[in-house]
């Protein structure tokens, strides 16, 4: 597989530390909110990168985060804990909030088929973990004590900005949001390892540790964890792109400073998604939710269709109207898989090619659209039913989109509503009454005789698009 690395800053072949095994991480959501479809555009995307690596043949081992504790309102360590602002705003315990929301997160992954990661760790569960970097960090000298606080030392690092091609826009998120400056770093980036002195006297969540009672920085939770489950290699790094500076910038300079060895070679940044105003965020007030979609009437799925047309490195921008050309791309994809009969034998070696032709497109940078391109290529393929199933199954297992299980409910509510007319005339349709009247009198009108009639209904059917097929004790109707 070939990806984009923004280490690099090149596209280049996918290694591993150990052939054919990956360690990946990927930052999980802070859970003092609802995700917004914007943070399940990075999750969706992520989804389908370990998807597709499993596919092309690797074992993996996926951990994710969950942001608990020490997430401040801006990303440069300023401001109060995101998860006591939640707790506050709806008259619940930190705990509670944060239990409430992984489970919303979860369900959110469910409705999108985005599979939970091997291993999900919440933040608080490892204040051990970053006691011990942070210890070592103070006795090797790459932290400091201040005002009470932790910091890290960006001074003894030789590189910090690794990821700057980033535009000065995601760059400057850690920095917006008008807050005074902290007068105990040596350094402009010099960031929290371990707060224990902050103006929020109300934080929920404290422990004990060698520099008295505090809380974790919001950065050292994804190195801990990260060194917990993956071990001191990991291969592949994944988030959105304003993670990229300072949240994994950081990462990286407490990661490699604590191992004294390289981290992570390879890092993976989804790019936003946007509204027509700008970035999708949570502060903005009312935003988009699963839920929101749901209520509106559209299938998740079709959110999930939605973002694999496009390349997970151009930012998308989110529209109901463009919202609407994906779900009639989707159905339409779907009644064509439902007409697939699936009779005989797949035959292996037309399968064989079509994953191969598969595994070289996608692999070309996780190239989704492609992937959406290689299901309509299968309808094509020159072989019979059961083949093309077994293709678009095939397929399906990294784009998890449903197809088989939705294409099969369409012919079941199709065969449900096929209706048993007088004298057994049968007809199956879409389920639309005022079709099936039609149909029902071009019936009526061929047994009068009435021929003329007849090709006048079918045409005035066909004039709406709908195709008539006369079948053995009754007709079939389908939209083209
Ligand atoms: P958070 O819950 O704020 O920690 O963010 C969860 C994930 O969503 C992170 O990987 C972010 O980088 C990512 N993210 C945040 N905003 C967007 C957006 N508008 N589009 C895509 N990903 C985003
Ligand atoms: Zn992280």
């Amino acid at each position: 597989m070939y990806l984009y690395n923004s280490m690099t800053h090149k596209k280049a072949e996918f290694t591993t530390h150990t052939p054919g095994h990956v360690e990946m991480y990927t930052c999980g959501p802070t859970v003092y909110h609802f995700a917004h479809i914007g943070n399940l555009r990075s999750y969706i995307m992520e989804d389908v990168l370990e998807k597709f690596l499993r596919y092309a043949g690797y074992d993996v081992n996926r951990v994710m985060n969950i942001t608990d504790v020490g997430h401040l309102t801006s990303d440069a360590d300023e401001g109060e804990d995101k998860m006591l602002k939640g707790a506050r705003r709806e008259h619940k315990t930190v705990l509670e909030i944060a239990q409430y929301y992984t489970d919303a997160f979860f369900d959110d992954c469910r409705k999108l088929n985005i599979k939970r990661p091997d291993v999900v760790q919440p933040a608080t569960g490892c204040i051990d973990e970053y006691i011990k970097i942070v210890s070592r960090l103070v006795e090797t000298g790459h932290a400091y004590l201040a005002g009470g606080n932790v910091y890290f030392d960006t001074s003894t690092l030789e590189r910090y900005y690794v990821f700057n091609d980033h535009n000065e826009e995601d760059l400057a998120v850690g920095v917006r949001e008008g807050v005074e400056e902290d007068t105990n770093k040596r350094n402009k980036n010099d960031f929290v390892l371990w707060f224990t002195k902050s103006k929020f006297e109300d934080q929920a969540l404290k422990w004990d540790s060698p520099w008295g009672v505090g809380y974790p920085g919001w950065h050292i939770e994804c190195s801990g964890i990260s060194m917990k489950y993956n071990g001191e290699y990991l291969d592949l790094h994944c988030g959105g792109v304003d993670n990229a500076f300072p949240h994994h910038t950081n990462e990286i300079a407490q990661s490699e400073s604590y191992l004294g060895h390289p981290w992570c070679p390879q890092w993976f940044h989804v790019a936003h998604l946007n509204t027509t105003d700008g970035k999708m965020s949570k502060s903005k007030g009312e935003f988009l939710t699963v839920s929101l979609l749901e209520e509106k009437g559209y299938d998740p799925l079709t959110y999930r269709f939605f973002c694999l047309q496009s390349h997970y490195r151009k930012a998308l921008v989110f529209t109901w109207e463009n919202l609407d050309n994906a779900q009639g791309a989707y159905q339409k994809l779907l009644r064509r898989i439902a007409g697939l009969k699936g009779e005989g034998e797949a035959d292996q070696a037309v399968l064989a090619q079509y994953k191969e032709k598969f595994i070289q497109q996608v692999g070309n940078d996780l190239n989704t659209s492609m992937a959406i391109t290689a299901l309509y290529d299968a309808l094509k393929a020159p072989a019979n039913d059961a083949t093309k199933l077994a293709i678009l199954e095939s397929f399906d297992s990294v784009l998890s989109l449903s197809l088989l299980e939705k294409a099969a409910a369409i012919r079941e509510k199709e065969a449900a509503q096929a209706s048993t007319q007088a004298d057994g005339y049968r007809i199956t349709g879409e389920g639309d009454p005022a079709v099936d009247a039609l149909v029902l009198q071009r019936y009526e009108a061929k047994k009068a005789r009435d021929f003329a009639q007849a090709d006048r209904i079918r045409e005035e059917l066909k004039a709406q698009g709908i195709e008539i097929t006369d079948v053995p004790g009754g007709a079939v109707w389908k939209r083209s």
